[in-house]
């Protein structure tokens, strides 16, 4: 392994041989024959992490969720304190329990749920929306006499929907997004026929940041009879409070008639360290869908409610804690100043007539592109001025995830983002544009 910057320890034999193909040369790394001491592994892995971008300078427009460094704290300690805790064995360890049924209880109270809701907390939005598919299959499958099922999303709606329906043999129907970029009801409903067990209402989406209308994606399930998933993973932990405190974002919760399941994501701006999400049940019976059981082997029962067997208690221990450390206050508090930065880099985008955000974003994902080919350019000029940069391919477009890292770099930003649109327009900018996105992954 070569990682810049790599010299002041080796803690890796390599052997270099031939594929079996015999036109490669593979250098592979062995088990080391000595161990080796804790603190030069320590430098080592330093050494490693220095050819990462650093998400605490706020260079990086996505990926890590910043709340304050007393809530970065308390994520990290309360992790290690369950790390070792296995969320498996609930008789084993009780506390990890209690602390998943605190979060999920919370999180119903906070989306609206009633008596009989329900929920589980996973590894991430990827393993929530999969157990929520599977719940609509299972349930379908008991239900209707019919074995072939299909679900369908609109073109913003995220892979992880595809991932899943390809898991359990789902089809997966993509249609374009209206002219606002948001989920279009008629041809989401063009599309439906009857073999669509679920559709899906973003909130927001990931591309565009758009909070899809799920009040019409509601009415639209209920008169289709289909189950209606509102995938909240990036902005379920800010939008209640959003719209609390009077910000125009769409009703998108139990509230809504229709809506059976909705993932939210702890470990984005519910600000949990990494590994924590929410599946969450209008109905407790829904819920019950997700589960597994097996008694046939030697073993006797085995339950899981989740994907994973062993878990580590970690992740939902930070969940716990941050959700208690910050409180309804602590999550306004900084959903305020989140939403004021927004206003920041919007009125900033909106000073350069060559840029055009998309839609109308109503949180703090926000994509821009510009009228001429010319964004990849930017996003190029950016990049050599030490941004990360966040694509989307369709529109072309620049992509932000707006949080707390970004406050004390928004004018450099915004003025190193001048600059680079001066730059491509002057025709100074020699570039290679390798940013473009068939040669880059958007994230
Ligand atoms: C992040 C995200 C997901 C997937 O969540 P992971 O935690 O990355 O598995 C799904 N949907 C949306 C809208 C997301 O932003």
């Amino acid at each position: 392994m070569t990682v810049p910057g790599a010299q002041t320890y080796s803690t890796t034999r390599t052997i270099e041989e031939l594929s079996p193909q015999k036109e490669l040369v593979l250098n592979r790394t062995l088990l080391p024959e000595q161990g080796c001491d804790w603190k030069s592994l320590k430098i080592r892995m330093q050494e490693l992490k220095a050819a990462d971008w650093n998400w605490r300078t706020g260079q990086l427009p996505l990926h890590s969720y910043f709340a304050g460094s007393d809530v970065t704290r308390v994520a990290e300690e309360s992790f290690a304190l369950f790390l070792h805790e296995n969320a498996l064995a609930p008789q084993a360890f009780p506390s990890v329990a209690r602390m998943e049924s605190d979060v999920v209880s919370m999180a119903l109270e906070i989306f609206g749920g009633g008596e009989s809701a329900a929920g589980s907390i996973t590894s991430g939005g990827t393993e929530s929306i999969t157990l929520a598919l599977k719940a609509a299959r299972d349930r379908a499958r008991k239900e209707r006499e019919q074995s072939d099922f299909n679900i369908v999303i609109s073109s913003s709606t995220h892979p992880a929907f595809d991932k899943a329906a390809q898991l359990l043999g789902l089809g997966c129907v993509r249609v374009p997004v209206g002219a606002d970029f948001a989920g279009d009801a008629i041809a989401l409903e063009g599309a439906i026929d009857d073999q669509t067990i679920l559709i899906v209402a973003s909130a927001p989406s990931l591309p565009y940041g758009i909070v899809d209308n799920v009040e019409e994606l509601g009415r639209l399930a209920i008169r289709k009879q289909v189950w209606l998933h509102v995938d909240a993973c990036i902005g379920g932990l800010m939008a209640p409070f959003a719209r609390q405190l009077g910000y125009n974002v769409p009703k998108f919760d139990f509230a809504v008639p229709g809506v059976r399941s909705i993932s939210a994501d702890l470990h984005k701006f519910g600000y949990s360290a990494k590994g924590a999400s929410l599946i969450l049940y209008a109905s407790h019976e829904d819920h019950s869908f997700q589960f597994s059981e097996f008694n046939d082997w030697p073993k006797g029962q085995y339950t899981t409610k989740t994907l994973a067997g062993s878990r580590s208690g970690g992740p939902i221990a930070s969940a716990w804690a941050v959700m208690h450390h910050l409180g309804r206050a602590g999550y306004l508090d900084i959903t305020r100043r989140v939403m004021r930065l927004r206003q920041q880099y919007l009125e900033g985008f909106s000073t350069l007539p060559d840029l055009t955000v998309i839609g109308r974003p109503q949180l703090s994902v926000i994509a821009v592109t510009s009228g001429a080919d010319t964004i990849f350019s930017i996003a190029e000029c950016m990049r050599e001025r030490g941004w990360y940069m966040s694509l989307v391919a369709d529109p072309p477009a620049i992509h932000q995830t707006i949080n707390l890292v970004h406050e004390k770099i928004a004018d450099r930003y915004l003025n190193d983002l001048v600059d680079s649109v001066t730059e491509m327009k002057a025709g100074s900018f020699n570039g290679s544009n390798s940013l473009a996105p068939t040669t880059v992954v958007t994230y």
